[in-house]
């Protein structure tokens, strides 16, 4: 579905910020960039929507380099949410969210009709809040229509650059949860960047983890936390990291189905 191959991100200062990158994303999974702040995380999803231009390498969407896409067409069918939410303050919740179905020519009730669906989607009263502004919403609000927005016109890629960043750990971890029931029903492909391993653990299928440019280990959570390549990986996944790994595991799947007995007698 995306694939990157050896993608190299040189800007035009010399800072070489992504270094032969390669990973593939297959449809219906949400792969994780993880990794410390600067190492390369947003260059590199910024290129899958070409809001940076690549410097070499290729990235492929079902199989299309992006390059030789249709810009405009390739930003209308990946959704883009980001943690500065970037809603247009001069717009209603609404019309924020119509944004890009408006821009593909859907007719005004569809609109809205699928608006009014994404905020219940994200747990949001349409009645209440569609025709508000933006500063008139809560922090955590705000980030919730910036995810009906990055859904709004059923793009089957999302990029997400620390969506969830932005509001308090209990807000965060109930739209995390909320997100990751969503996504069970909508299976959109996507990219979610973040420098936190917990949440990293929670919503990965797969995590990338970087470090200066570089891709050290592309992996599920689980071999991240039990198998890491190496001491970078060890270092950043942390001490406790059998712990973390405890979030990974349901207590049916480790449970004996037939647990031992003693009688009485
Ligand atoms: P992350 O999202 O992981 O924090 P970024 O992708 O934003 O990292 O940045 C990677 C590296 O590229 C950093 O060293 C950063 O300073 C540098 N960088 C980012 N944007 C630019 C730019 N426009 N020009 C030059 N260097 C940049
Ligand atoms: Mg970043």
């Amino acid at each position: 579905m995306i694939k990157l191959d050896k993608v190299t991100k040189v800007y035009p200062d010399g800072t070489e910020a992504v270094k032969e990158v390669s990973f593939e994303v297959a449809k219906g999974e949400l792969c994780v960039l993880l990794g410390p702040s600067g190492c390369g995380k947003t260059t590199s999803m910024k290129m899958v929507n070409r809001l940076i231009p690549i410097t070499s390498g290729g990235i492929y969407i079902n199989g299309v380099d992006n390059t030789e896409m249709d810009v405009n067409e390739l930003r209308r069918d990946i959704g883009y949410a980001i943690q500065e939410i970037g809603l247009f303050p001069h717009m209603t919740v609404g019309r924020n969210i119509e944004t890009v179905p408006e821009l593909k020519g859907w007719p005004k009730d569809r609109r809205r009709e699928k608006a009014e669906e994404l905020l219940e989607l994200v747990g949001l009263s349409p009645a209440e809040l569609i025709d508000k502004y933006p500063n008139e919403l809560s922090g955590g609000q705000c980030q919730r229509v910036g995810v009906a927005r990055a859904l709004g016109a059923d793009p089957p890629i999302l990029l997400m650059d620390e969506p969830f960043g932005a509001i308090d750990p209990i807000t965060r971890a109930r739209l995390q949860d909320e997100f990751l029931k969503i996504q069970q029903q909508i299976e959109k492909t996507i990219i979610l960047v973040t420098h936190d391993i917990y949440e990293a653990i929670k919503m990965g299928d797969k995590i990338a983890l970087m470090k200066e440019g570089q891709l050290v280990q592309y992996d599920t959570p689980a071999n991240l936390l039990y198998r890491p390549k190496n001491e970078f990986v060890e270092d950043f996944v942390g001490a406790d990291r059998a712990l973390k790994g405890l979030q990974l595991i349901r207590a049916k799947e480790v449970m004996g189905s037939s647990p031992p007995t003693v009688k009485s007698d």
